[in-house]
């Protein structure tokens, strides 16, 4: 494992400590794209006067876009 795949904030997402790939929000919607473990998670949160709608979807992933490392390896 090279020093920046050892140091990549992406890839070694906790749920306590978790760095976002992408995130944007608007003032009624929230859009994150975050690796958890050896999954790619994004998740569209909706907020609305009379509903809160999240839809979290899941994608097993092999390696980390950002710094390459193999994660199903851990
Ligand atoms: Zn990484």
């Amino acid at each position: 494992m090279t020093n920046e795949q050892k140091n990549c904030p992406y890839c070694h997402n906790t749920a306590m400590s978790r760095v976002d790939l992408i995130s944007d929000s608007l003032p009624d919607n929230t859009c994150t794209v975050w690796i958890y473990q050896n999954s790619l998670m994004a998740q569209s949160f909706y907020t609305d006067v009379d509903l809160d709608y999240t839809s979290t979807k899941r994608q097993t992933i092999h390696y980390c876009p950002m710094c390459g490392r193999q994660l199903d390896d851990e």
